[in-house]
């Protein structure tokens, strides 16, 4: 048997969050899906300094609390677990989650973004040993020991800093000799003097044996020199950026060529009519808290809209 509602939202970061709160305002009963990562990637990062509203910033896990508290005081119905199919075909759209199957007049999808690994031999392996994608996750394992943090972005800044409270040297290894991060956070790192820069360097392999030890060497590649060259190291961090969570609408629904949910002018609309799509699963460009937010509303206004239309 399966359960129908008005719009179901499929994400618990700032996006579905903030889509939950206009729609479960506008009396439309949403129910929110929290997958893997109830939260989203807010709950694995530090401090936050640019949500406005926080004079003092506020930590990442902390606001997700305050917002989903924010939500809960208006019903929606939360539910923990993973779609494992969708049916896009006909309304009521169909969703299965945890085999159970669950209908919808109108679908929010706000299913945000993953860190990207870089794809080199030895990195499913060490995964978890010695090797990680999360500074705030795991960077309480690496007390005192010489880490290095890859890529060259806002992340990767974050990270490095991050770790400086852990290990007793971070070294930052990055391909180009420019930065993609923001000044104010390059020159944060600059000026932490248990930071290093390696230039010019991209990794092509993690070397080390997951039962004995972990992580021993990332092997790199000289990009001026074309030289491979050894890095010793207790721990490695990977920060190159995200990629979005849409493999379930492959096929289904129009993307860019890099999975990013395509939405048609200024609005949320997907290229099927009562699917919206809210937050990082389809900006590629600002992939802000605040600007997933923003567009969490949007998208639960068009929802709401488009939902009186069809009436
Ligand atoms: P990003 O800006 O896309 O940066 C990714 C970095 O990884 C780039 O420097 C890139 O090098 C490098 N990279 C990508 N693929 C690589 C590969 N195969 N091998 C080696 N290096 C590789 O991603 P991000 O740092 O995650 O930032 C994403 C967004 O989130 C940005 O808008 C950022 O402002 C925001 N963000 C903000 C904060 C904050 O304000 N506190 C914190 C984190 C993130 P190239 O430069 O050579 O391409």
């Amino acid at each position: 048997m399966s359960t129908s509602h008005k719009v179901l939202i499929l994400g618990g970061g700032p996006a579905g969050l903030t889509a939950a709160l206009y729609t479960a305002r506008a009396n439309l009963e949403p129910v929110l899906v929290e997958g893997p990562q109830p939260g989203g990637q807010l709950t694995i990062t530090t401090d936050v300094e640019n949500f406005p509203g926080f004079a003092e910033g506020i930590m990442g896990p902390e606001l997700i609390e305050v917002m989903h508290k924010q939500v809960e005081r208006f019903g929606t119905q939360f539910i923990h677990g993973t779609v494992s199919k969708v049916d896009l075909s006909s309304r009521p759209f169909g969703l299965w989650i945890d085999d159970k199957e669950h209908r919808c007049d109108s679908l929010i999808i706000a299913t945000g973004a993953s860190a990207r690994l870089l794809g080199v031999p030895g990195e499913d392996t060490l995964m978890g040993y010695g090797l990680s994608a999360c500074a705030t996750c795991d960077g309480f394992f690496f007390r005192e020991k010489e880490i290095c943090v890859i890529g060259g972005g806002d992340s990767a800044m974050e990270e490095a800093n991050f770790l400086t409270k852990f290990a007793s040297k971070v070294t930052l290894i990055h391909r180009r000799e420019e930065f993609r991060a923001s000044a104010i956070m390059v020159d944060r790192v600059k000026k932490n003097p248990k930071i290093e820069f390696l230039l010019n360097r991209a990794p092509i392999a993690f070397e080390g044996d997951p039962q004995a030890g972990g992580l021993k060497n990332v092997k790199l590649k000289n990009m001026q020199t074309g030289a491979e060259e050894d890095f010793p190291v207790d721990g490695a961090f990977v920060a190159i950026g995200h990629v979005p969570n849409t493999s379930l609408f492959k096929g289904l629904l129009d993307m860019d060529e890099n999975g990013y949910l395509e939405v048609q002018g200024r609005t949320t609309y997907t290229n099927i009519p009562g699917v919206f799509a809210a937050g990082d699963v389809s900006d590629h460009r600002y992939r802000q808290a605040i600007s997933a937010a923003g567009s969490g509303c949007m998208a639960a206004i068009d929802a709401e809209r488009w939902l009186e239309e069809q009436e």
